[in-house]
């Protein structure tokens, strides 16, 4: 079974075709800056004879219609497709399925048009979704496609946890509460670490932290999300590369007061110029890592206020779980920054955290254990990959329905 997984953004498509035979993964690309003057596209993929080959094109691409006619003609050049139909699937990320999706869905004109209904909820998302599938429907139209929602995995918070304490109106009205996102790589993580711990997911409770340029962590009870700490959109919670994460919302009324800025001043500013980089200056973790070490102070604050953030949350959902059986860290800084793994799981014993310096030391590309074997609860390191459960759950909902 061929499935392609579709990440369509405002002005980039990436994409990744799997054998589901054996989950591998017959050619991956990019295609970014659609619509600008000159676009770029880079797809790896494996010939023939098992080499792998990379083709690297700088030409302009209209817009989303000419990015997947390119993508399809180089998944055809290179041999790893003879056509479209040969697809058995196709999987569409899409970031915000709001209240109306707590699952996968088959796409059809009723989920694009709650897609779009939904733009408010995710406007720097939500449209380019939508435009990469009306274009893949059109194109394929005989191939399955499954609309996958980041917010699906957190449908079953509870209403206590996913209300904001704002008048109830707004609720009802506006349906602003608290919806969390990353939710594929969560779901992914905490499969993998029941699969890793031998113990069946529905007993299971964990703390998954994924932990990229965008930043979020879950507690899942019995396999299920019950908080997470990204809200209505993805600015909530931890710091990240440039969101802020949690602040006192009267700063902004100060901030208006005080500077005169706009609201658009103010969301650019949230969203794009704080966290790490408005602290100091990088949203790089591993050049603000290199800075620290060099005695920049403002980078070591700035990885201080990261791990202090984290180490809150960890503390708060245990609280929410009451038996943790297992953090996992993951995304780019969760698999590979060993000291964020040690300093936000420091002095943690009482909760029955023990990280292992030795084991958190190593690096490895499979699952790594962290924790002491004497930790009541067992610390993971699982690689992300967010593409693969898209293609995994575009399958199941392939065979329910078709
Ligand atoms: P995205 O949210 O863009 O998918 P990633 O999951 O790729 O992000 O994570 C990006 C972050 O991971 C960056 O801050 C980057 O510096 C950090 N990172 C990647 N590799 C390392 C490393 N070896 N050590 C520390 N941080 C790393």
């Amino acid at each position: 079974m061929k499935i392609l997984v579709l990440n369509a953004g405002s002005s980039s498509v990436k994409f990744q075709l799997f054998n589901m035979q054996d989950n591998s993964v017959l050619a991956s690309g990019l295609i970014e800056q659609i619509s600008e003057p000159m676009s770029r596209i880079r797809m790896k993929y494996q010939d023939s004879t098992g080499i792998e080959q990379v083709v690297e094109q700088t030409l302009p691409i209209s817009d989303h219609h000419d990015a997947l006619r390119k993508m399809s003609a180089l998944l055809i050049e290179s041999g790893v497709i003879h056509n479209l139909n040969e697809l058995d699937g196709i999987g569409h990320r899409v970031v915000q399925g709001g209240a109306s999706f707590q699952a996968p869905a088959m796409v059809d004109e009723y989920v694009m048009s709650e897609i779009e209904r939904l733009i408010p909820l995710a406007p720097l998302h939500n449209p380019g979704h939508l435009s990469g599938m009306k274009v893949s429907v059109e194109q394929s139209p005989s191939v399955p496609q499954v609309a996958i929602f980041d917010t699906a995995f957190h449908s079953t918070l509870p209403k206590y946890a996913y209300m904001y304490a704002l008048p109830y109106k707004y609720y009802d009205e506006l349906k602003i509460r608290r919806y969390g996102f990353h939710g594929t790589s969560h779901r992914y993580v905490v499969k993998e670490a029941a699969r890793y711990l031998k113990q069946d997911i529905h007993t299971l409770n964990a703390i998954t932290l994924h932990l990229g340029n965008g930043a979020s962590v879950a507690a899942i009870e019995n396999g299920k999300s019950v908080d997470t700490s990204m809200g209505l959109t993805p600015l909530e919670g931890l710091v990240m590369g440039t969101r802020s994460g949690d602040i006192d919302p009267a700063i902004l009324f100060y901030l208006a007061r005080k500077r005169g800025l706009t609201l658009d001043e103010l969301d650019h500013m949230l969203n794009k110029e704080s966290g790490l980089k408005g602290i100091c200056g990088s949203n790089d973790m591993r050049e603000i890592s290199r800075l620290a070490h060099e005695g920049n102070e403002q980078a070591q604050l700035a990885r201080d206020m990261f791990n202090y953030r984290l180490k809150k949350y960890i503390g708060a959902y245990s609280a929410v779980l009451g038996r943790v059986d297992c953090i996992v860290f993951t995304g780019g800084i969760g698999e590979n920054d060993s000291e964020t793994r040690k300093e936000s799981c420091s002095r943690l014993e009482n909760l029955g955290i023990k990280i292992d310096a030795e084991r958190n030391a190593l690096r490895s590309s499979g699952i790594m254990q962290i924790s002491t074997d004497d930790s009541a609860v067992k610390v993971l390191v699982i690689p992300t990959n967010e593409e693969l459960e898209i293609a995994v759950e575009t399958m199941e909902m392939i065979e329910k329905h078709c």
